[in-house]
């Protein structure tokens, strides 16, 4: 029995942090969660939820996938307030052009198991009728999904909690290492092993991270039921999202189970205020409506940005800081985080009890910008 008070001590109580306690405590692991806020209060609060597979790398896939699938095997014990939506996603082609991209994508997805639909012009005007008219078609993945974030959040830390991990909202962290948390009160909790699990703050708290903060702008609307069935991505995101320096927006539409359209997406890096940027989310609004042109006439219920933490590969880190032994990162997943929470817990729980992971884990270890860090 080890004499630190905590076998785990996550910092954060974002979905990143909670899936982290879920996953420590069916480990039979001692755990506690620390957030300066609230459960689910950061990046989580301000994000879309969107459950999806995506193929930039091998390595973003693995990670994807098999969260994506986590999920699946989760939705039965979901809450209602989670909003669970097996909606699909229809990634949607605006010309001949975006159709190669289209095919590109159906063929790399058929490869690694992941179903898929080619749609021409009109079976995308069948599925999605307010979608402008001439678009070239799209690709449905329909086991793509959607979630209300903070309730995931709070289900998977109530989950840990009857599992007996404690939860202290309200305490800031100030410094972690070497097997210790100094809260900023001056307070001191010993634990093996520390999770910094603080998102796009995580450079705070382990100097030497390599993580910008990427803002994003959302919009939500009055209650509009059936005026969307999936969620719609234009190709164009990929650009949009792969881009490592300029601000971008994206059509990027989410139905709700309220009948509610969630409305997305810009990228901004330098941008470190909350504030709603006009200009910004002119353009953001101006992009949906080049798809969907009736979104113009709909009521908007409210605006608010958020930050990713995006990382140079464009990849998360998840593993063992190097230099400390104690200390573990679970950040850095830009707008990957919902997604890939589940997974991310599994591999960092594996390597901390020296389990084998179901997908390499060596693409997220974070030695690999220690390395960097290290040789500048
Ligand atoms: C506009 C936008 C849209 C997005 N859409 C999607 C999407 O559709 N699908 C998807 O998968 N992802 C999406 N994301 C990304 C996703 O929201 C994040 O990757 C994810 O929420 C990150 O979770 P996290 O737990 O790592 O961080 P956070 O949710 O930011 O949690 C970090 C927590 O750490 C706490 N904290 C920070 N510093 C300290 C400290 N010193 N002491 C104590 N506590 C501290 C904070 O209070 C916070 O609660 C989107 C993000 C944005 C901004």
């Amino acid at each position: 029995m080890s004499a630190a008070a905590y076998d785990a001590l996550v910092v954060g109580a974002g979905i990143v942090g909670a899936a982290c306690a879920d996953e420590f405590v069916r480990r039979g692991m001692r755990v506690a969660v620390i957030d300066r806020d609230g459960i689910g209060s950061g990046a989580t609060a301000a994000g879309m939820g969107h459950i999806v597979v995506m193929d930039d790398s091998e390595a973003q896939f693995a990670l994807t996938h098999y969260s994506q699938q986590l999920w699946q095997q989760l939705r039965n014990d979901l809450p209602d307030d989670v909003e669970y939506e097996p909606c699909g996603t229809i990634w949607v082609a605006a010309d001949e052009e975006e159709m190669i991209e289209v095919r590109r994508k159906r063929d790399y997805y058929d490869k690694r198991g992941v179903s898929t639909e080619v749609l021409g012009p009109q079976d995308l005007q069948r599925l999605e009728p307010n979608l402008r008219p001439r678009l070239a078609g799209g690709l449905l993945v329909p086991e793509d999904a959607v979630l209300y974030p903070p309730c995931a959040a709070r289900f998977l830390l109530e989950r840990a909690q009857q599992g007996g991990a404690e939860l202290r909202l309200g305490c800031s962290v100030a410094h972690i290492g070497e097997g210790q948390v100094r809260l900023s009160n001056n307070s001191v909790i010993s634990a093996e092993v520390i999770v910094n699990a603080t998102g796009a703050n995580a450079p705070d708290l382990t100097p030497g991270l390599e993580i910008k903060k990427r803002k994003g702008h959302l919009v939500i609307t009055d209650r509009y039921p059936g005026f969307v069935r999936h969620q719609l991505v234009e190709l164009g995101y990929l650009k949009s999202a792969h881009s490592v320096r300029s601000d971008s927006v994206a059509f990027n539409v989410q139905r709700r189970r309220t009948g509610q359209v969630l409305i997305g997406s810009s990228r901004q890096y330098g941008a470190e205020h909350t504030d709603v940027d006009a200009a910004v989310l002119s353009r953001m609004l101006q992009r949906a409506q080049e798809y969907m042109p009736a979104l113009g006439a709909m009521s908007a219920l409210r605006t608010w940005t958020g930050f990713r933490a995006a990382t140079p590969d464009k990849l998360p880190l998840i593993g063992p800081w190097p230099g400390d032994k104690s200390v573990f990162v679970a950040s850095g997943h830009e707008g990957l985080g919902v997604t890939t929470s589940l997974a991310t817990a599994r591999i960092l729980a594996d390597q901390i009890t020296g389990a084998k992971s179901e997908i390499p884990i060596e693409p997220y270890l974070p030695s690999r910008v220690a390395a960097r860090t290290n040789s500048c």
